[in-house]
């Protein structure tokens, strides 16, 4: 039934300008897993104003587990399941930074199995507390590099070979990830920007989502749509991609978590070839676009979406007005505001300054 605007307003109700719409899904879907997905393409309105593009972002955040990652979560498990490695009653058990785990644990809650998960103990707590509370075993672990056998994935690979029917998911280099972007994220930004997307940018942990959403975007529009990578400080990736595919040693470091990487891993694989460029976005810029985006836009956001944002907009900037940049809004500051809306610890990195002084009102932990 639909209430006219006269006679809502008769009633005292609020009258929308816009009604709430969405154009899908349209039907009920099946469980936490049918609800992965679709998710909305948000143009962000101040920015495309200033850039005279159109910059859009996928709102990742708005899958079931909240982040990116679920769609990757997905793509590993039914992937196991697919050839027979994973059976009813099995252990899953992952190497991840947070997200992954968290997309996981959901999963696994959803198809009764059991998910164990190193992490780096760098990581923040409200990841590891959410983890626990959605029934998954977790171990917070040193963080030491990749070639250090005790590295939260070597650690997660050899803890699952010690169980009876159970596997590890191996996201770096398991493709099943990049595959769940290549058949859902980017058809899904192909579709929802009518094939009118000039350029896609982002930044990566294990490469999935950009070899995922760049090949399928690559594809479907012939080698049209230039196709970005994004780094933060402490990542090798920018360098290999601008220096014509050198590897230097990783140094450095970032608050935004969940990304950046020491290596080509399985899931960038050759795809990083492909790629049209590469941005280095400081922290700096990825905090003041965090507290600009909450407060322009209402948007209540991880550092990593607030790089992928800035990288965005820069993009814009080299690639000139009238085109459209679409990224990603990989998941929500929930996770995180412990420790990003707080100005002692931004104080402590270093970043207290990067607040933009009239938005300060907005650190208030
Ligand atoms: N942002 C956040 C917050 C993440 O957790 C991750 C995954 N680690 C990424 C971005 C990067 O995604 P991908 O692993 O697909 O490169």
């Amino acid at each position: 039934m639909t209430i006219s605007r006269s006679v809502s307003a008769a009633l005292g109700l609020r009258v929308h300008a816009k009604p709430l719409t969405r154009a899908f899904p349209s039907r009920p879907v099946d469980g936490f897993v049918g609800a992965i997905g679709n998710t909305p393409l948000i143009r962000l309105e101040k920015l495309s104003r200033q850039t005279g593009c159109n910059i859009i972002a996928k709102s990742e955040l708005q899958n079931p587990g909240g982040s990116v990652k679920d769609r990757a979560a997905l793509g590993v498990i039914q992937n196991a399941e697919a050839q027979g490695l994973l059976k009813p009653g099995g252990t899953v058990v992952e190497g991840t930074a947070g997200n992954t785990g968290i997309g996981l644990a959901h999963v696994c809650r959803a198809r009764g199995y059991h998910c164990v998960i190193f992490m780096p103990n760098t990581q923040s707590q409200e990841k590891i507390d959410l983890l626990r509370m959605l029934g998954a075993e977790v171990f917070p672990v040193p963080a030491v590099a990749y070639e250090d056998p005790k590295n939260y994935n070597h650690q997660a690979r050899d803890y699952a070979e010690t169980l009876h029917n159970a596997i590890w998911t191996d996201q770096f280099d398991n493709t099943a990830n990049a595959e769940a972007h290549y058949h859902s994220t980017g058809p899904e930004i192909w579709e929802q920007t009518q094939g009118d997307v000039d350029a896609f940018v982002c930044a990566t942990g294990t490469g999935g989502t950009l070899a995922g959403v760049g090949r399928a975007l690559k594809e479907k529009s012939d080698g049209r749509t230039q196709i970005w990578l994004a780094d933060p400080p402490g990542s090798v990736l920018h360098s290999y991609v601008t220096s014509g595919g050198k590897l230097k040693e990783r140094s450095g470091g970032s608050i935004t978590e969940g990304i950046g990487q020491g290596r080509i891993t399985n899931n960038l694989g050759t795809f990083v070839k492909q790629l049209d460029g590469a941005l280095h976005i400081p922290d700096e810029k990825s905090i003041a676009m965090l507290y600009d985006l909450l407060d322009t836009e209402g948007l209540y956001l991880g550092a990593s979406s607030a790089l992928n944002v800035v990288a965005a907009v820069e993009l814009a900037q080299k690639l000139g007005p009238g085109k459209t940049i679409a990224t990603i809004l990989c998941d929500g500051a929930y996770r995180y505001q412990s420790r990003l809306f707080s100005k002692a610890w931004l104080r402590a990195k270093g970043l207290e300054d990067a607040i933009p002084e009239h938005l300060e009102k907005y650190a208030v932990l």
